[in-house]
């Protein structure tokens, strides 16, 4: 038996099989070699094996998703197999010496910009094909051809680090929970943990060769085990039971409104990131979803999500809500959630980058596609709209003119829709102290404590070495929000919190203190949420 500690990041009991994840990004990097033939030897053995992944995957795919889906990775294979592809990798492998990963990322730049470069738009898709089929190839190579990214059993994810596109593309019902060695518990990856219900350890100090082992996880203590004794597996057994009667002890909360003891009602909310999340939810007696991370959307897949696939995830939110408010946030992509078929420059400083509505102000085409999407789906139910990242007031204009542009189109096409309050998020000093400016325009704040703690305390919200500097109850944050909820209620309009803090139940009194009208925050924290707030003055 071994024990490790890192940061709990999810809270949680797991017990099962360590599955290690490879690393994305690493294997790629540049090596000399000596033997040329054994390289070419190594493409080669590599080069068969991806095709055999490739062919299962496709097995797969055709049984659950039919023959279209199927067709993907036919043309995965073909892209692997193909001749121009395989020369220019052992060409690159013969004429510098190098490793056959990094020559088969070199091919994959050549050939991913000849493809993004094209003017046919299904050609330029064809871009993203080559970085998946590359990068599974430089996988294999790097790994000896282990599946890595799909655990067959329910398991216990061991990674270096994961990104929130992998955490979304892993199949839910067989992760037990998340375990990286790098990673903060403000990042992401452990939101959509959070936001899941599944236990997760970051910043732990887990040894290589985890994987197939036994472990038991404890994401609020932020402990693993591998290769557990009875007496661990029987205290493990005993920390479940404690949380489920945990949860017995709270659900008279599930069906009472959130009121504090002098009255004040207040709106508690759930977070989430996909449909998948929408049941617990409604099973925690969320009052309505006050903040879909809609690019959550846009990470599961290999493309922009069209207008069409939004639309009825969008709708799907509504209807299952059944008139409650649903809240979606316009994409937050950027920092540290990346789609790569956006081709978005590489920066210096991602977290000051081009994200959120730096993007949908942009690349108006992929915005116009999602209000489309959102006005659609607004006729089934009570949708709002929330736009993130926001720090000036001609930005929120801007997007109330091209929502004004969307809304004269659909009722060219006859296409029925509901008008949508539009909200803020408040999660830059610059937002906060132009909140008054800002009110005038919004119908609704919510306050994005996660990247407000962020950039007030210029402090890396991904940097697990900074946890002990991330201050979210800092006096500079506190007095934003005070700030924040004044202006909101001069303006004679709501605020709420969606960031980490709407968790914190320490907090809940404060927070309602300061004014703030709606707590929104991951399903499995809400009935501890409306306690707190029925036993606040
Ligand atoms: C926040 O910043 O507090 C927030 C809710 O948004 P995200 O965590 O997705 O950046
Ligand atoms: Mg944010």
């Amino acid at each position: 038996m071994e024990r490790f500690t890192g940061q709990g990041a999810s809270p949680g009991i797991a017990v099962g099989p360590a599955a290690e994840l490879a690393d994305e990004g690493q294997a790629a990097v540049k090596k000399h070699v000596d033997d040329i033939d054994a390289e070419e030897k190594r493409f080669w053995e590599a080069q068969s094996i991806a095709a055999a992944q490739i062919e299962k995957i496709r097995d797969k795919a055709l049984k659950s998703a039919g023959e279209h889906e199927a067709g993907i990775f036919d043309a995965h294979r073909m892209l692997l197999m193909d001749e121009a592809f395989t020369r220019e990798i052992l060409d690159t492998v013969r004429r510098e010496a190098v490793n056959a990963e990094y020559a088969a990322a070199l091919a994959c730049d050549k050939f991913s910009t000849v493809f993004s470069r094209m003017d046919d738009e299904y050609m330029r898709e064809r871009a993203a094909d080559v970085r998946d089929v590359a990068g599974r190839l430089i996988k294999v190579l790097g790994c000896g051809g282990e599946e890595q990214n799909i655990p067959e059993v329910p398991s216990i994810i061991i990674a270096d680090d994961l990104s929130p596109s992998q955490t979304i593309q892993l199949e839910r019902k067989n992760v037990l929970a998340f375990v990286t060695r790098r990673g903060s518990s403000n990042s992401h990856t452990a939101i959509l943990a959070r936001t899941m219900g599944i236990p997760a350890v970051v910043d732990a100090g887990v040894p290589a060769g985890a994987g197939g082992r036994m472990a038991v996880v404890d994401g609020s203590r932020g402990s693993i085990v591998l290769d557990p004794d009875e007496e661990t597996l029987e205290k493990a057994k005993r920390l479940k039971q404690a949380a489920e009667d945990r949860r017995r002890e709270l659900s008279e909360y599930k069906s009472l409104p959130a009121v504090t003891r002098s009255g004040k009602k207040i709106r508690v909310m759930a977070n989430i990131g996909s449909l998948s999340d929408i049941d617990a939810a409604i099973q925690n007696g969320a009052e309505g979803i006050g903040l879909f991370r809609s690019e959550f959307l846009y990470l599961e897949g290999r493309t922009c999500p069209s207008e069409e696939e939004q639309f009825l995830a969008y709708r799907e939110a509504a209807r299952r809500m059944d008139g409650k408010k649903v809240i979606i946030r316009t994409m937050d992509i950027g920092a540290d959630k990346q789609a790569d078929y956006l081709e978005m420059d590489r920066e210096e400083n991602p977290a000051l980058g081009c994200r959120a509505v730096r993007i949908s102000l942009t690349r108006e085409d992929i915005f116009r596609t999602q209000l489309r999407a959102l006005y659609r789906a607004s006729a089934y139910g009570n949708i709002a709209v929330m736009v993130p990242m926001i720090i000036s007031v001609w930005e929120v204009k801007r997007v109330r003119e091209i929502m004004g542009e969307v809304r004269k189109e659909l009722e060219k096409e006859d296409i029925p829709f509901r008008n949508m309050e539009l909200g803020i998020m408040v999660e830059t000093p610059a937002a906060a102290l132009t909140a008054d400016d800002l009110a005038a325009e919004s119908d609704f704040f919510s306050i994005g404590t996660n990247d407000l703690t962020q950039y007030t305390l210029a402090l890396d919200r991904q940097n697990a070495k900074l946890e002990r500097f991330y201050d979210p109850y800092h006096p500079a944050v506190m007095r934003l929000l005070k700030m924040t909820c004044d202006a909101a209620h001069k303006a004679g309009i709501w605020v709420g919190i969606c960031g980490e803090l709407a968790a914190d139940v320490k907090m809940t009194e404060k927070l309602i203190g300061m004014g703030i009208d709606e707590m929104s925050a991951a399903s499995g924290m809400i009935l501890e949420i409306k306690k707190a707030i029925c036993e606040s003055r």
